[in-house]
């Protein structure tokens, strides 16, 4: 048996980000990820911004989330030496006349105002007939980078190990949790959607989204800038590509990409750049969302070394480091 505190289950955003956690505490830990390749984390495009929505709502508490997350991303990238977190301004082109004078309006509120700024310079071969603000303190994460060299990081380190999880082969005795080789004063759960078959927390009621990004060949617009439009994203990724998101499609845990998904989506990218564009990848994932919108970071009733962290919903990246440290904090102080 190998003896360790805690053992997670899953290696999306939520059990890489309880790991990091848990790893800065000096706690010792194993990751067991079954291996899927089309996780939410590694669909997601990685956006994050305080600003959201069509009415365009600044959330003070989601703005210090972020930062917390910012900071964890950039002592990871240091620990890791890689390049995953890029902070660029969302050029958040107008989309109609009502919108304009929407966004007006909000210009009265001092806090807004705070994060954008007013009439940014045109950008070159796209389209913004009713003009654009700049959304500052954003950006985007590659997530899937994250997690790969998080993953190579943790195996040197003979921390994490590709492992179908099966719920009725963990032994509970003496407070203590036994899985294969190993024995752990703690366990917790990170499995996204696929929560829905984990005995131990079925009354979490977790509602599957389905969402589509598609790859673009495409002529970068010169800049490094994200661009958004009507609920669209345009992402460049490097000088001919773009990715490009994002689709919603609530109650719906069909993993594979269907066409006929993308075809309102391909229709606003048509909104944004004038230039030709050619689909080059679809994916498409499953996110984990609740009714409420809350994530649920929390300890099971009964067995007190249980944990999970899950419900990151369409916010994964700003959320996911703040509720990994409060896993975090609960294990330590139990400790
Ligand atoms: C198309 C799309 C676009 C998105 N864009 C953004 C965005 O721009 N910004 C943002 O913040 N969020 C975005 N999200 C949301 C974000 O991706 C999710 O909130 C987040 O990835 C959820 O992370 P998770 O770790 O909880 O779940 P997951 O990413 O699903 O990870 C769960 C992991 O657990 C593993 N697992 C499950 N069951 C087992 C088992 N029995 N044994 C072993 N391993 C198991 C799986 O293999 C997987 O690796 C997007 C999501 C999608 C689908």
């Amino acid at each position: 048996m190998i003896k360790i505190n805690s053992l997670i289950i899953g290696q999306g955003i939520a059990g890489t980000m309880v790991a990091y956690m848990l790893q800065q505490k000096g706690i010792s830990f194993m990751v067991l990820d079954s291996g899927k390749t089309n996780s939410a984390s590694r669909v997601a495009a990685g956006m994050f911004s305080a600003i959201s929505g069509k009415r365009k709502s600044f959330d003070e508490e989601i703005f210090r989330k972020q930062k917390f997350a910012v900071e964890t991303f950039k002592q990871l990238e240091k620990l890791l030496g890689v390049n995953f977190l890029y902070e660029e301004t969302i050029y958040n082109i107008i989309h109609t006349v009502q919108e304009k004078s929407e966004t007006l309006n909000r210009t009265k509120d001092e806090k807004f105002n705070l994060q954008i700024e007013l009439n940014p310079l045109p950008i070159e071969n796209i389209k913004a007939e009713f003009g654009a603000i700049a959304i500052k303190n954003s950006g985007w994460v590659n997530c899937e980078l994250m997690l790969d060299t998080y993953r190579s990081y943790l195996t040197s380190k003979n921390s994490f190990s590709i492992v179908d999880f099966k719920y009725d082969e963990l032994e509970i005795r003496n407070g203590s949790f036994y899985y294969k080789d190993f024995e752990a004063m703690n366990i917790i759960f990170c499995e996204g959607y696929q929560l829905q078959k984990n005995p131990f927390f079925e009354n979490e009621n977790i509602i599957p989204c389905k969402g589509d990004i598609i790859e673009l060949k495409h002529l970068n617009h010169g800049n490094k800038k994200i661009l958004k439009r009507n609920g669209c994203f345009v992402i460049p990724t490097n000088d001919k590509t773009v990715k490009t998101g994002s689709t919603y499609l609530w109650n719906n845990s069909d993993e594979l990409p269907n066409s006929s998904d993308v075809e309102e989506l391909k229709n606003k990218v048509n909104d944004i750049l004038s230039n030709d564009f050619k689909i080059i990848a679809h994916q498409s994932a499953i996110r984990p969302t609740t009714k409420t919108r809350e994530v649920i970071a929390k300890q099971h009733s009964v067995f007190k070394n249980m944990f999970m962290l899950n419900g990151l919903g369409t916010k994964g990246i700003i959320q996911a480091p703040y509720y990994a440290n409060y896993i975090s904090e609960l294990i330590s102080n139990k400790n």
